[in-house]
């Protein structure tokens, strides 16, 4: 299940290779937008908003692209093997100057004008990956769930967007809270100290593809993934729950936790 940073490091790339640069031929290969062509058409930016991805064009329209839980960007030079997926799997071919930009398995792709982007993100929590964020307004939007069980809230795009499960889990395990616990029974310091914790462990891994937490590839995970294992600083065995949240499949919303560390 990609989270934030996977988008973020989407959208540098893409950004990166079509920013200020002319879309040379396109393939739209989804029902609803088989006849739109965005050949001709100039990409100003590509920039991630928490889990979505958007492609600022020359026409003063957004392509609008998410990965949910499978989707994927790839940039190909002209004449290299594409190796993201089966080709039944392509979704949008972006061809410019010698390179190519293939999403595969791409969800709610949506072409709207780039002054009404905010009806496709305007109804999510700050991004926690933005340079700009306003972390008072993700504490309030985190207050503001009274009683919803805190591992609940943090995967909800609506309240903060960005997060995923492994960073909801790693950051409870870090600031000690149990998943369950209501919102409204956490004290400002630790509902300060896990939005702190999941961000600064999104942005050490925001310009890389490694989501290790632990500082170490080859155990680069604290609790999440590892059930019945034992705890990494106490030794207790790692316990799960279900959660619910964000777009995720029943059994990735699986949320990982220690009851040693987080009793
Ligand atoms: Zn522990």
């Amino acid at each position: 299940m990609p989270e934030g940073d996977t988008v973020y490091l989407a959208a540098k790339r893409l950004d990166n290779l079509l920013a200020g640069r002319r879309i040379d031929a396109s393939e739209m290969r989804l029902p609803a937008l088989a006849t739109v062509d965005l050949a001709g058409l100039d990409v100003r930016q590509v920039r991630p908003y928490g889990k979505h991805l958007l492609f600022q064009l020359s026409n003063e329209t957004t392509l609008h692209t998410h990965f949910r839980m499978d989707g994927s960007w790839h940039i190909y030079r002209e004449g290299q093997r594409w190796t993201g997926g089966p080709m039944h799997s392509v979704r949008i071919v972006l061809r410019s100057g010698i390179h190519v930009a293939v999403g595969y398995r791409l969800h709610d792709v949506r072409l709207v004008a780039t002054s009404q982007e905010s009806d496709i993100i305007g109804h999510l929590g700050p991004d926690i990956l933005d340079d700009n964020w306003s972390k008072d307004t993700a504490r309030t939007n985190v207050r503001n769930q009274g009683s919803r069980a805190i591992g609940d809230v943090l995967v909800d795009q609506r309240v903060v967007a960005g997060i995923g499960n492994i960073y909801r889990c790693e950051a409870l395990f870090l600031a000690r809270i149990t998943p369950s616990t209501p919102v409204s029974d956490l004290p400002d310091e630790q509902l300060d100290s896990v939005i702190d914790i999941a961000r600064e462990l999104m942005m050490r891994n925001r310009d890389r593809s490694s989501q290790a937490t632990t500082g170490d590839e080859r155990r680069a995970h604290f609790v999440y993934g590892r059930a019945r294992q034992r705890c990494l600083r106490c030794h207790e065995r790692i316990h799960t729950q279900a959660g619910t949240g964000g777009q995720m499949r029943p059994n990735e919303q699986t949320i990982f936790w220690c009851p040693g560390c987080q009793g």
